[in-house]
């Protein structure tokens, strides 16, 4: 099984390389902000409780976006392997995704970390949310909220894949064939 983490800012490229692996690889996605979005459009309970954290450009609570991810893993089980978009976001979600997988006898093979400065990446969104419909990515506060939380909360999951000697940085900037194929190079080289 091929279990990836795809990580990095917002903005960073995460869904366009996603899609590109998924069909490579024959990988099944879970990206916990399609599964949220999806659950707001469904106006769930779990979708309306997200919402209010979502459009501050806030991390949704741990233990919200930990409770989807077993159902989906579970749901896929005849899966090749899994790209998780988006997930781990905290230490806490990282650790709790190696508890998941190790208890149906699954890891994580790397964790492929797209590199890009802040700049580049509130031009993207801000680009992106000309035509992605999401609000999170017209306003330059929730931007920079999402940013900033990056930091904080999400930036420390390095050490955390570092520590497994999983961690693998590619340069996010450049062409979209390019930084694919260094995903590639990175995913098959062991
Ligand atoms: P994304 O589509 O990955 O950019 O996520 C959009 C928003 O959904 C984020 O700004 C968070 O509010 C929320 N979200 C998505 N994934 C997570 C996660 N793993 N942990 C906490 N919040 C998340």
């Amino acid at each position: 099984m091929l279990n990836i983490v795809l990580f990095g800012p917002p903005g960073c490229g995460k869904g366009t390389q996603s899609e590109k692996l998924i069909a490579k690889y024959g990988l099944v996605h879970l990206s916990t902000g399609d599964i949220l979005r999806a659950e707001i459009a469904n106006q769930t309970q779990l979708g309306l409780e997200a919402k209010q954290y979502m459009d501050k450009g806030a991390l949704v609570p741990d233990e919200v976006v930990i409770g989807m991810i077993a159902s989906k893993i579970d749901a896929n089980r005849d899966a090749q392997g899994f790209i998780f978009d988006g997930f781990p976001r905290t230490t806490a979600q990282a650790a709790a995704l190696d508890k998941m997988l190790a208890e149906r006898n699954m890891q994580i093979k790397c964790m492929l970390s797209l590199e890009v400065p802040k700049e580049e990446l509130i031009k993207r969104l801000l680009n992106r949310g000309l035509t992605s419909g999401r609000s999170d990515d017209q306003n330059p506060e929730i931007i920079e909220n999402r940013i900033k939380e990056y930091n904080q909360k999400t930036a420390p999951v390095i050490e955390y894949y570092k520590a497994q000697n999983k961690y693998k940085p590619i340069n996010g900037v450049g062409s979209i064939e390019d930084i694919f194929m260094a995903l590639c190079q990175a995913i098959e080289t062991e």
